[in-house]
């Protein structure tokens, strides 16, 4: 098949169908070439009955997170706020405990530690701008080093170091010795403090959207021109008056590419003529962390009876944090844990059986005996996923801020670059992932 379009867009996640949705209504002929034989690229929706749907991508919005909620409220589809009533439960060293509020029970000498550590990031966190981290005074100093070996040399011991480790991995994804310091520290900026990035209310955490980000995505093709899934895009021929994509089974001629697919994937497309070094190299320094998403479905929230929120931080298995992710109405129940960084390439070499029976035991241990026999277990291994090779978005070697820059969304010819990494305050999330959508339409507009 071969055909001819204004604008060929490749990737249907958010940040593409935003793209091809805004250019369709500004009158442009857009072809969408998607490598799955599904929309919504790192968000997606798994039934669970009745109706209901949990997910097992992206799937929360902060306060911050102010274009996503516009372009939500322009579509009219809600967000409800997620489930945080009731006490946290921090599981250590084979210690259960639970707690209210903000002030996990670490001992005073963990408190005090977590208190100092906490303080000192995020007085490094506002000097970085969340535009420009970059620019920052010690940018090159923190670019060069990560956050496990500052954790290192001025965090503390003990239960609050580990607490802080599985900040690290809830949050990015990633073990504290893979995880750039300015790229977080940028991220803390951004959501308004360290507390903020891993906090529900008030946090990155706080709410989620009615039917998922799969009522997003679907809102968004419904205008997006022609879809083509099961399409992966293998070269791309760029000249001075149009673009070719070659694609399994399709060839578009345009006038403009966007690319709007996770950092890591773009070397992956041959690019003719090649893309410049500074970019490709770039490009393949910033690797996506490590995720499993696991969810288990129960009949109701057992444990919101208990007056526990569902909110856990336990070092006692695969789960290093979960959340209440039941629908708005608490029907079914669920519960969602995260497993990351090295736990998740572990846990990915076990058989399926194995994998369940960790998390429910360990779940069984967190909430009681109920949470033993979910009706449900989904699990997603997003490392595995060959269209996302890891999650939540690419994360930065040393060095890596100051070397991109703004690289990674400046045009190259009638290329350009969407996704989420390529915007810089709201990078890796969905947010992100729309505010690229917004700049690849004006420039190809303009
Ligand atoms: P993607 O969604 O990755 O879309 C890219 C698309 O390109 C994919 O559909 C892919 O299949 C396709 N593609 C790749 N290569 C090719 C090719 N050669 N040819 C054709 N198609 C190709 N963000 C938040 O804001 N809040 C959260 O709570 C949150 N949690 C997350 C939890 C998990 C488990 C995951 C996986 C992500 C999470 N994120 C979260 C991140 C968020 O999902 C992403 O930032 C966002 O969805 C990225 O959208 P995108 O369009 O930029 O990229």
């Amino acid at each position: 098949d071969r055909r001819d379009a204004d604008v060929a867009i490749v990737g249907a996640g958010i940040s593409g169908l935003h793209a091809a949705r805004l250019l369709t209504t500004a009158g442009r002929d857009v072809v969408v070439l998607e490598g799955r034989d599904r929309i919504g690229g790192r968000t997606v929706s798994a039934p669970i009955g009745d109706g209901r749907q949990v997910e097992l991508g992206g799937q929360f919005i902060g306060p911050t997170h102010r274009r996503v909620a516009a372009l939500l409220r322009e579509l009219e589809i809600d967000t409800f706020p997620t489930y945080d009533d009731g006490r946290n439960l921090l599981d250590f060293d084979g210690s259960l405990r639970d707690y209210d509020g903000a002030i996990p029970p670490l001992g005073l000498p963990g408190l005090v530690g977590m208190g100092i550590a906490e303080w000192r990031l995020n007085r490094m966190a506002r000097q970085v701008s969340p535009h420009q981290p970059w620019a920052a005074r010690r940018a090159a100093e923190w670019d060069g080093t990560t956050f496990g070996a500052w954790l290192d040399q001025h965090g503390p011991g003990g239960r609050a170091r580990t607490l802080l480790d599985l900040l690290a991995g809830t949050v990015w994804g990633a073990e504290p010795h893979e995880l750039n310091l300015l790229q977080a520290l940028a991220y803390a900026s951004a959501a308004g403090g360290l507390r903020e990035t891993a906090g529900v209310k008030g946090g990155m955490q706080e709410r989620r959207i009615d039917g998922g980000p799969a009522q997003l995505c679907a809102a968004l093709a419904a205008r997006a021109g022609a879809l083509r899934l099961s399409t992966p895009v293998r070269e791309i021929a760029h000249r001075r008056d149009d673009v070719e994509l070659r694609a399994d089974g399709l060839v578009v001629r345009a006038a403009h590419a966007i690319v709007a697919v996770p950092p890591a994937l773009v070397p992956q497309i041959a690019f003719e003529p090649a893309l410049p070094a500074a970019r490709d190299r770039v490009l393949r320094r910033l690797p996506s962390g490590r995720v499993t998403k696991v969810v288990c479905v129960y009949p109701e929230p057992f444990w919101r009876d208990r007056g526990l929120s569902g909110q856990a931080v336990s070092d006692g298995g695969p789960v290093g944090a979960t959340f209440d992710n039941s629908p708005p109405d608490g029907r079914p129940g669920v519960l969602l844990g995260f497993v990351t960084g090295d736990r998740a390439a572990t846990f990915a070499t076990l058989p399926e059986p194995d994998r369940r029976q960790l998390v429910t035991a360990q779940f069984a241990r967190l909430f009681g005996a109920q949470a033993a026999r979910p009706e449900q277990y989904l699990e997603r291994d997003w490392a595995a996923d060959p269209f996302a090779r890891g999650c939540y978005f690419g994360l930065a070697g040393p060095g890596a801020i100051g070397e991109a820059g703004t690289l990674l969304s400046q045009p190259l010819g009638r290329i350009h670059w969407a996704g989420a990494e390529t915007t810089v305050a709201s990078y890796g999330g969905m947010d992100g992932a729309v505010l690229a959508g917004d700049r690849v339409a004006r420039e190809v507009l303009g």
